[in-house]
């Protein structure tokens, strides 16, 4: 029998793709008695069978046949060994995964994106798709968000995969290159989209094949996949070292500008194309070129005779960024100047970006052009974007509370489809309409009243901020009102995790930007195991912790019964965020299986959103429903009005990254080639004709991918 939720799942897109497994879900269903009735022994020897079953299907199938014989093979064992996995997680963990839990854990199998609400136990529905294609022994990665989240998964959940024999491996920042290579060899490892990236680039700047870390890319599954391939896939990792550069080509560069003349680019009588002047702008693109008389001049006033020759490439190079700083960036509207140093002004928010610089040289032809100190620069040895890292994987699959809103980028970029899998129980929380006041200290007013009455209701509220700023100055506003508080910034992973665990408490006031305390679950009434896991140290043997646990237990169900009556965990937003996912992202941290909850935003015309993308619509909406101060008004049209400025963001940021992808799949081709070459060479198979005739192709590659690095790139 399937569970009745799921049973009704009607007039959703992604009703068909969930009807077809529900067959599958059934059959899986129907196993559980027979492997309930298994010994561990006879439950730990499924995987052995399996293997060998596996193995037998493949044995004589050739070469190019076998990624299909393969992924038909995995998938004819799928109700098999997800009955296993499902029996093994009850065993070791105590948890029986849901029906939904299983359609979860089909989709991810089929190399798409489940989405499933918070709370509703994606940690545990990886585990059934791993288990399965960890039995080719190809290694599974499964991707985290951060390094506490892959220690803790692979941890927990390791529990399941040793209790059925097989291996579990976790990169932690802090390993060295023989421990990250023990983890890799294992049939699962979890780790973060950083470290597998990194791992990656540094693996491919080795000069030995047994030096490599990893052994592949088969198959991964990102948790939290919006946040990875989407928030984070804005800026490529990278790998950089410290240049050699001459700075003092910049101030040379730099001196022979105001020599040249711009011009333009116009047609002869008979509509061929010709250039005037010395130099070309390109305002679209923010680009500056020589025309050839200028390329002409700028060798006589600096002295070469040919600027293209590759000795004299830094150069060229220099005079273009040169020319870009004089011609395209604006003192005070793209950059300021403050004790010495070029700032970067963000073009959006009119922010300054401390610490950010432009890449490529660019930053350091402004410094010249205002004649500050040139920061000496790292260059860049090897990088990735995490859209081309990602594509490597043969198969790709995702699970996320928030992704049906960014479907169409994960299809586009990724061949990813996203699946809405229903919630075990049914969702009751309340999300109610935002509210908008003229002044953010009008807003922030109006934020703390409403965290001190959900406080006397004995109400819990995690109140979202879109910046660690932004977080403090409410800090210090609820400080002057003596509301006791926390104040996570996604810094202290580990720390933040068990706090946040605790945010379902009554009366808790937890202030928190995004990504803090992600992953981690917000019971009502706290969460008893964890509080008493930090509190172990106080007692002296099992029997004493035992009974703290059940102490504590007994504690957290009379606290949950109150959090219960003041309505459940309220969420309250500060501002909409750039995009409509993570504010949804937010919302869901509230009412999770099946728990009353509530949610409201707080806007004002002054936040970055308003003043930005909604301004002039917004001010005359206002006008006509007649804002005064103090006054907040809550009106459907507000919030539609704010979801149009919203998606423009988006729309604007997948451009960005779309921008950096296309890019990056230049350098993506050089970087097969030459990656693969270079293995080639390490495994000895190539001579040395073909390192120099694909030597001789590297000054191109490199003159093609400098200049016009994204603005992004930044970041
Ligand atoms: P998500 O990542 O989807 O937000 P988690 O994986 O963090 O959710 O799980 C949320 C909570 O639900 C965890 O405390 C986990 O122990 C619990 N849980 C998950 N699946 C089950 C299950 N089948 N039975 C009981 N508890 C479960
Ligand atoms: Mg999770």
């Amino acid at each position: 029998m399937i569970d009745r939720v799921l049973a009704k799942v009607f007039g959703t897109q992604h009703e068909r793709d969930i009807k077809k497994l529900l067959p599958r879900a059934e059959r899986i269903n129907a196993l559980e008695p027979s492997v309930h009735a298994l010994s561990d022994e006879e439950l730990r020897g499924k995987t052995s069978e399996l293997k060998a079953r596996l193995a037998e299907k493949l044995d004589r199938v050739p070469e190019e046949e076998m990624k299909e014989a393969r992924a038909r093979a995995l998938d004819d064992l799928l109700e098999e060994a997800f009955a296993v996995a499902r029996e093994a997680s009850v065993r070791a963990l105590g948890m029986r995964p849901f029906d939904v839990q299983l359609i979860g854990g089909m989709v991810l199998h089929q190399g798409k994106i489940s989405e499933m609400k918070t709370g509703e136990g994606k940690t545990l529905v990886a585990t059934m798709p791993v288990y399965l294609n960890a039995l080719t022994g190809r290694g599974v990665h499964v991707i985290t968000v951060n390094d506490y989240l892959a220690r803790r998964d692979a941890d927990w959940m390791g529990k399941i995969y040793q209790f059925l024999g097989l291996t579990v491996g976790c990169i932690q920042n802090s390993l060295s290159d023989e421990e990250r290579k023990r983890q890799y060899a294992s049939d699962v490892t979890y780790g973060t989209n950083n470290e597998f990236g990194f791992d990656y680039l540094r693996d491919n700047m080795k000069f030995e094949l047994e030096s490599m870390v990893q052994r592949g890319h088969v198959y991964a599954i990102v948790d939290e996949v919006d946040s990875i391939l989407i928030d984070e896939a804005r800026t490529p990792l990278i790998i950089s070292g410290p240049a050699e550069e001459n700075i003092e080509n910049y101030y040379k560069c730099n001196r022979i500008i105001p020599r040249l003349a711009k011009g333009e680019e116009t047609k002869d009588k008979s509509g061929n194309k010709m250039t005037t002047g010395d130099y070309l702008v390109d305002e679209k693109s923010r680009t500056a070129v020589l025309t050839e008389e200028g390329v002409a001049k700028a060798e006589k006033l600096l002295g070469v005779k040919n600027l293209y020759e590759l000795t004299n490439i830094d150069l060229l190079h220099g005079t273009e960024q040169a020319l870009r700083a004089h011609a395209l960036y604006r003192k005070d509207v793209d950059y300021m100047l403050k004790d010495g140093q070029v700032l970067i002004v963000d073009e959006f928010t009119g922010r300054v970006l401390p610490g950010r610089r432009w890449s490529d040289g660019l930053h350091q032809a402004v410094e010249a052009k205002e004649g500050v100190r040139i920061e000496r620069e790292n260059q860049t040895l090897a990088t990735i974007t995490l859209q081309n890292y990602f594509r490597l994987y043969e198969k790709l699959a995702g699970m996320t509370g928030t992704a049906d809103t960014e479907a169409g980028e994960f299809h586009q970029i990724y061949k990813l489809d996203v699946v809405v899998i229903p919630t075990n129980m049914p969702m009751i929380r309340i999300d109610n309409q935002d509210v908008v006041y003229a002044s953010e200290r009008e807003k922030f007013d109006a934020v703390a009243d409403e965290i001190l009455s959900c406080r006397e209701r004995g109400q819990p509220v995690l109140v979202g901020t879109v910046s660690i700023e932004k977080s403090e100055r409410l800090s210090g506003l609820l400080k002057t009102r003596k509301v006791p508080h926390v104040v996570l910034n996604a810094k202290f992973h580990e720390k933040e995790a068990e706090i946040v665990a605790q945010a379902g408490k009554s009366g808790s006031v937890t202030i928190a930007t995004n990504m803090a305390g992600r992953g981690t679950d917000i019971v009502l009434g706290g969460n008893p195991e964890a509080f008493a896991e930090h509190r172990r140290a106080e007692t002296k043997s099992a029997e004493e912790f035992t009974a703290l646990l059940g102490e504590l237990r007994a504690e957290a169900a009379k606290d949950r019964d109150v959090v219960l009556a003041a309505g459940g965990l309220h969420i309250l937003g500060t501002e909409r965020h750039e995009s409509r996912r993570v504010d949804n992202q937010l919302r869901g941290r509230s009412g999770r299986q099946g728990d009353p909850g509530s949610s409201r935003f707080f806007i004002s015309l002054e936040d970055d959103l308003m003043r930005i993308f909604g301004s002039d619509r917004l001010q005359n909406i206002f006008r006509k429903l007649g804002m005064e101060e103090g006054v907040p008004i809550e009106h459907g049209m507000v919030s539609r009005a704010i979801e149009r400025a919203q998606k423009q963001v988006e729309g604007r940021n997948f451009e960005t990254r779309k921008h950096l992808l296309e890019y990056d799949d230049v350098m993506n081709r050089q970087r097969e080639e030459i990656y693969g070459l270079r293995r080639d060479i390490l495994k000895g198979r190539q001579t040395s004709s073909s390192i120099t005739r694909s030597a001789g192709t590297c000054p191109r590659t490199r003159r093609s991918t400098s200049g016009t690095w994204p603005r992004s790139a930044w970041t």
